[in-house]
């Protein structure tokens, strides 16, 4: 055997997450490891449940990361608020919402679906209409931002909507947090989840959290044990939770803490309104610079997330080919369509760190070439559509 240290290649990650990570956030991760119950260490935690209530806009004492990726921050609030026997409304506009649905059926609750088509934001109407019908329903569940689709759904008027029923709300904030205007307490969400690798830009593998006290009160006057042990918010509080003894519940995965920690100071110094309005001009400018070589993005202009771009393929493009030459000639990496959507959109993400001037004009420059090269686009025209909206804004 010949097995040598991983290099991996440098590539410029425009996909929906993982997302480039800073130097910053690379270098917090390579510092020393130190125990998870040490002093500092312990410092460093309140810091970080600062930093995520700031990121999240909210005063939730119950706000901490969760030691695994979104999908684990998922299966946490369905775990925690749900019991057997519950019903739950859940919309669907896209892959995310199917997976809510999946961890209600395991939880032993009954989901009652609202679907929507993919690439349109979910109807207060259909959502009005199935809390009327279903008054003994509990939560409503929902995803703010479709990474599957580019949808963003208006997660305020959902929460009204749910409120007014006396459901809760659980909110899919993965790809929202950091990206698109998000306030917990303003808007009262009561369990809201997300992940690091998209508008934070951090590594994957840890997933912030957030419940209200109406949320939390749900959760200390259970009927029955949560399901997962290791998920249990009762157990995990002895360590996370406010003036805890920092007990041991599992080993916390302390390095990548690192790496949300810095991912997060860099969010707080930029400032989020900043930082959401990043999203947009320069969604705006790859906007630009796509319709000019003849392009058009999936998702109509008022529900479009800014930092995930779903590009309508030309008729008779290989997608794969063009994806694969991104890869190879540009170390690019663009995201292909989901579920119903595969083979009909490309999906480029703009996310945290990758969402750049560089990187828009870099990838406008690399469609440009591939696409040119097929006789399908208009050459030479993105990138100075992209400057015009770029330099009007500076
Ligand atoms: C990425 C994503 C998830 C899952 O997060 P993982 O970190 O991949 O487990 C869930 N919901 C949405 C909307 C996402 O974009």
């Amino acid at each position: 055997m010949d097995i040598k240290s991983f290099i991996p290649p440098q590539r410029i990650l425009m996909g929906p997450g993982p997302s480039d990570v800073s130097q910053r956030v690379l270098d917090a991760l390579a510092r020393p490891t130190i125990g998870h119950l040490d002093p500092a260490f312990v410092d460093m935690m309140d810091e970080m449940k600062q930093l995520l209530q700031y990121a999240f806009k909210t005063n939730n004492e119950l706000t901490f990361p969760v030691s695994a990726p979104g999908s684990a921050g998922m299966e946490t609030c369905f775990v925690n608020l749900l019991e057997a026997g519950d019903k739950v409304i859940v919309c669907q506009n896209g892959v995310f919402g199917g997976r809510m649905k999946e961890n209600v059926e395991r939880c032993g609750a009954t989901p009652i679906m609202v679907e929507d088509e993919w690439g349109k934001a979910i109807d207060p109407d259909k959502v009005e209409q199935a809390l009327k019908a279903n008054p003994d329903a509990r939560v409503l569940a929902f995803v703010h931002a479709e990474t599957s689709t580019g949808v963003q759904s208006d997660a305020k008027t959902l929460t009204e909507l749910a409120h007014k029923y006396d459901c809760l709300v659980i909110v899919d904030a993965v790809t929202s947090l950091g990206g698109t205007p998000l306030e917990v307490d303003a808007w009262d969400i009561d369990a809201i989840y997300s992940g690091t690798q998209k508008c934070l830009s951090a590594p994957p593998g840890l997933s912030p959290v957030s419940f209200n006290e109406r949320a939390a009160e749900v959760i200390r006057n259970r009927n029955s044990k949560v399901q997962s042990w290791f998920l249990d918010l009762n157990l995990v509080m002895g360590y996370w939770g406010a003036g805890a003894k920092r007990a041991y519940h599992h080993t916390a995965p302390i390095n990548n803490l690192y790496g949300l920690h810095e991912s997060l100071l860099i969010l707080q110094q930029e400032g989020l309104g900043n930082a959401w309005a990043r999203h947009d001009l320069h969604h705006q400018a790859l906007k630009a610079g796509l319709e000019a070589m003849g392009l058009s993005l999936l998702v109509n202009e008022v529900d479009r997330l800014p930092q995930l771009n779903a590009v309508v393929i030309p008729q008779g493009v290989d997608e794969v080919i063009v994806r694969m030459r991104l890869l190879q000639d540009f170390n690019l990496e663009i995201g292909a369509g989901l579920g119903s959507l595969a083979g009909k959109v490309w999906r480029i993400g703009l996310m945290g760190h990758a969402c750049s001037v560089r990187n828009v004009e870099y990838c406008l420059q690399s469609l440009d070439q591939v696409l040119g090269d097929m006789g399908v686009i208009e050459k030479g025209v993105a990138v100075p559509a992209a400057q015009t909206i770029l330099t009007s804004a500076a």
